[in-house]
């Protein structure tokens, strides 16, 4: 049988390893840190980091097609792996969520909207952003941030330079605070043959920058709701893209703006493990080994919450629950801030 190569060995990768098993594939697990979640699943784990050409060569001969759980994978590593087997989604896809300044010409140059966005590295450009943006604003780097890290608000100009001392000299992106409603994400899908699949828009909720809930059905409109799944189609069309990507968006009165994308199954997107017939996991593993797509219909109501840090502490209740799907990731240790797994409340819609 193939097997499936996954950059990165995080509960994505072993949700995607379990997805593959499911299908008939062997995965092998290449990542920097020891003893990683996808370990207990995957068949081979190579631990090194992503300055190693021979481990990276080594990898890349013993997978049919690679693919990736975590977007910053060095470009050198990529260029070496690119020549030795395919990356799905392809490395356009990569580059521009790497970076918020291509990520953000890239929406803008297909139509779409984001917040107002200016590149920053001086307080000079900086105060000059601010001057046309207006605030509040928040200051971003451009590359490598999650879960709200590497961001600062700025509420007003007197705030400008200790925002930028924070940024610690990388380069950064300004964006115009954008005051929404809520927070929507649609996981989407597209195949090697170009067919597109959506999934109904999640609800998302951040507590200190880290998504704390989902909830489907979103409380959107027919309208925004269609406007959501074209648009995530657009940006899926417009890449050439093969696998499963995240839209983050956000609903304002005057439309949907898009916050970012992320090249890969998303944390939003787990609800589908116990709302839909075929969940990302299984849809990114169809499209990148050139299946036909699962529709994405959901089946029933659901609500995601992550467990966070000491969250895990509470699953011997949660498991008493009739209805509450548990899925945990086998990390050792609870520290705060650290995604322990997630639980599915689910309901049969009426
Ligand atoms: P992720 O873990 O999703 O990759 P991240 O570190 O890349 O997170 P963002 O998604 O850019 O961070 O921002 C985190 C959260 O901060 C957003 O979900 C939103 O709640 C808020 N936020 C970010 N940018 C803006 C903005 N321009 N206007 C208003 N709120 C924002
Ligand atoms: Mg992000
Ligand atoms: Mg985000």
């Amino acid at each position: 049988g193939s097997v499936i190569g996954i950059l990165g060995g995080g509960q994505l990768g072993r949700m995607l390893s379990v997805a593959a098993a499911r299908l008939g594939y062997r995965t092998h697990v290449y990542e920097p840190a020891a003893n990683p979640p996808a370990a207990h699943v995957a068949e081979r784990v190579v631990t090194a980091p992503y300055e190693d050409a021979a481990a990276l060569r080594a990898f890349a001969e013993g997978v049919d097609v690679i693919t990736y759980e975590f977007e910053n994978v060095p470009t050198a590593a990529l260029d070496l792996l690119e020549s030795l087997r395919p990356i799905r989604p392809n490395r356009r896809a990569l580059a521009v969520s790497q970076d918020r300044m291509l990520e953000k010409d890239f929406l803008s140059g297909i139509g779409l909207t984001t917040a107002p966005y200016a590149a920053v590295t001086t307080l000079t450009e900086l105060e000059a952003a601010l001057a046309r943006i207006g605030t509040p604003a928040i200051l971003k780097t451009t590359r490598l941030g999650y879960d709200g890290k590497g961001q600062v608000r700025i509420a007003d100009v007197s705030a400008a330079e200790g925002a930028l001392a924070a940024m610690q000299g990388a380069a950064s992106v300004l964006e115009g605070f954008v005051t929404f409603t809520r927070e929507v994400s649609v996981i989407a899908a597209r195949g090697l043959s170009g067919e597109v699949a959506a999934y109904d828009p999640g609800e998302n909720v951040h507590v200190d920058g880290i998504l704390s809930t989902t909830t489907v059905p979103a409380t959107l409109t027919p309208g925004q709701r269609t406007d959501a799944v074209l648009l995530a189609a657009r940006i899926l069309n417009a890449l050439d893209y093969v696998g499963v990507m995240g839209v983050e968006l956000f609903v304002t009165p005057a439309g949907l703006v898009v916050n970012e994308i992320a090249p890969r199954v998303h944390n939003s997107g787990h609800w589908t493990q116990n709302g839909c017939a075929v969940d990302q996991f299984e849809q990114h593993i169809r499209a990148i080994a050139g299946w036909p797509l699962g529709d994405g219909s959901r089946h029933a109501d659901v609500v995601m919450e992550n467990l966070i840090g000491d969250d895990v502490a509470r699953v011997p209740q949660i498991a008493r629950e009739p209805n509450a799907a548990i899925h945990l990731y086998g990390k050792a240790e609870a520290r705060p801030g650290r995604k322990m797994g997630h639980v599915n409340r689910v309901r049969q819609p009426a």
